[in-house]
């Protein structure tokens, strides 16, 4: 019989396993620790809570319990958006033969299918978005994370524009990289920095620098955290702790090469030390994006401190956090400094790039480090493979150079600043303040109307979260109604301010996200939970029966009590998984 250990509890809230698969295991269980099960996932759910007190908190509707209320709501709102993004739509049996997109499935809600295609952008500027039928949107995209100026900013434009009448040779220096490449020394801390063309090449060429540099063959990352596209990284971790890879077309190969420890999490440090000579590299996403409200500050101290112990690299993933939270990213917020920093994002100035920066010991990996035309110097270090056409574009190239010459140039005006000082005038304590202003009154919104929504936020990312469901109609609808009441967000979660936002756009930005949620409220696609009271009432540790046949030890649960906890289990992992 399979026995119950809090990986479970941690793999279903986590997402990481499959319904059936779950179900699988429930039935496994004995009867007292199907209850202890349970238990687990409640007070699990209650721990993650943000907005209203667990008791007062509604529950999103999920798309199983639609009622004809509800879909007649939705059949009109569907008449209303198809209108409203009429062209948009249209675009879309035209054009998805031919135009492969993996984005265009994500999150589909079949119950909301009419509704779900990307709208088709004309322009964007500033902090705005304008589609093919002329509505005009608040963006809190943030293009991903690139965007921190708002669209189209003067000084990017002119650069860009520069650089193109220039030509655009692809080899060959330009002072422009001489330039941006000493910038990004003085912001971030770091002592030398490698363009690459995107994030996750950053990321691939930062792991095998580490696995050179110590001949060992293991990189440590953790459960949560995204750091690209390649398989090199995309692992995840299954329910005995193991690697495996994330997908089909992905070697386990390369997973077993990969350890997947829980973030944040002592015995992560213990499996660290213990592996230590096989590990070449932990890579680690400070502040995981999907998961904002975790920020293990000791944890990643006593991380620091273990690695420098044990001489393996540490490398801090900031493709997101970078230049967004301070120029440093997380490492400017926490103090700690790794060996080797991963950024994307904000530096490319909008256009394509990845960077690498570290300490000289690394980065000399990748050209060998200085040497002197006077002397009979030559490279000292070995050196690991590393290429790329458009590395170092000079289009891009222009625009980094606008965009962190505008951070140096917003930040002179900074008075011993901690980033999030309310006096400062800096780039950082503006739109961080902003941000957490912003975020406050939202999250109060919910408090007061026990919604079971919260905000994370990290400087000026930030992200909703249903608290106790992932991803369900209630939620879909959202955004959808965000979009009709004027803000666009981005599918994939992450949304952010941008210094173009003014306190007009931000009150524009509450009012839609309040109204999109009265509405729903209104139409009751928030719910009372009625089941919680029979569950407060489940013994939380179970004596677990000596001999299996006594029944005066056994935790005696009827059929229909048993079949009640079953049904609330899928219930929420039906919520959960989707
Ligand atoms: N690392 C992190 C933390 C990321 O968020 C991303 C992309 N969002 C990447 C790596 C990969 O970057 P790119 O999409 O530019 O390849």
């Amino acid at each position: 019989m399979q026995t119950l250990d809090n990986e479970i509890a941690e793999k279903i809230l986590s997402k990481k396993i499959e319904k059936a698969e779950a179900m699988r295991i429930f039935d496994g269980l004995s009867e007292s620790d199907k209850l202890e099960l349970i238990s687990k996932i409640k007070s699990k759910l209650m721990d993650t809570s943000g907005g209203a007190t667990s008791s007062k908190r509604l529950k999103p509707l999920d798309q199983r319990d639609l009622e004809d209320s509800h879909r007649s709501f939705i059949e009109k709102l569907t008449e209303s958006y198809e209108k409203f993004v009429y062209k948009s739509k249209q675009n879309i049996p035209k054009n998805h033969y031919h135009f492969v997109d993996q984005r265009r499935n994500f999150h589909l809600i079949k119950e909301l299918k009419q509704m779900h295609f990307q709208v088709t952008y004309e322009k964007a500027d500033g902090a705005y978005i304008h589609d093919i039928d002329g509505n005009k949107y608040i963006d809190i995209s943030g293009d991903m994370g690139v965007n921190i100026f708002g669209h189209k900013p003067t000084f990017m434009v002119d650069a860009v524009k520069a650089a193109l009448d220039r030509g655009i040779p692809l080899t060959g220096y330009s002072e422009t990289i001489h330039n941006v490449t000493k910038l990004i020394s003085e912001l971030t801390g770091h002592d030398r920095v490698l363009f690459t063309q995107s994030g996750t090449e950053a990321v691939v060429v930062a792991t095998r620098m580490a696995r050179a540099a110590t001949n060992r063959k293991k990189i440590v990352l953790f459960d949560g955290a995204y750091h690209g596209l390649s398989d090199v990284v995309m692992v995840m971790r299954g329910m005995q702790g193991e690697s495996l890879a994330a997908g089909p077309g992905m070697l386990q190969e390369f997973a077993d090469q990969i350890i997947v420890l829980k973030y944040g999490d002592k015995e992560s440090l213990d499996i660290i030390e213990a592996q230590a000579d096989e590990i070449a590299g932990v890579l680690v996403e400070p502040v995981q994006s999907r998961h904002i409200y975790n920020k293990p500050v000791k944890f990643l101290n006593e991380l620091r401190n273990l690695t420098i112990e044990k001489d393996i690299p540490l490398i801090f993933d900031e493709m997101i956090t970078g230049f967004r939270v301070t120029p440093k990213g997380a490492q400017g917020v926490f103090n700690i400094t790794p060996d080797i920093s991963t950024y994307g994002k904000i530096p490319g100035g909008g256009l394509p790039t990845g960077l690498v920066a570290g300490s000289k010991k690394y980065m000399d990996l990748i050209d060998g480090g200085t040497w002197e035309f006077e002397d009979d110097s030559m490279p000292k270090s070995k050196r690991v493979g590393m290429g790329g056409t458009h590395s170092q574009n000079p289009l891009k190239i222009a625009a980094s150079y606008a965009t962190m010459s505008e951070i140096k140039r917003r930040m002179e005006v900074s008075k011993n600043c901690n980033y999030f000082s309310n006096d400062c005038e800096c780039l950082y304590c503006k739109l961080n303040i902003k941000t957490m202003r912003m975020v406050e009154e939202l999250n109060q919104f919910f408090i007061e109307n026990n919604l079971p929504i919260t905000i994370d936020i990290f400087g000026s990312l930030f992200r909703f979260r249903f608290v106790d469901s992932y991803w369900g109609i209630t939620e879909a609808l959202m955004f959808l109604l965000m979009r009709m009441n004027g803000v666009e967000t981005n599918i994939q979660g992450n949304c952010f301010l941008t210094t173009a936002h003014n306190q007009e756009d931000i009150r524009n930005i509450i009012d839609a996200v309040k109204k999109s949620l009265k509405t729903l409220i209104k139409e009751n696609f928030f719910y009372e939970a009625k089941i919680e009271p029979q569950i407060e009432s489940v013994p939380v540790a179970m004596p677990k029966p000596v001999v299996k046949t006594a029944p005066k030890n056994e935790v005696n649960i009827g059929n229909s009590q048993l079949q009640q906890l079953k049904d609330l289990l899928l219930r929420d992992l039906k919520k959960i998984s989707q």
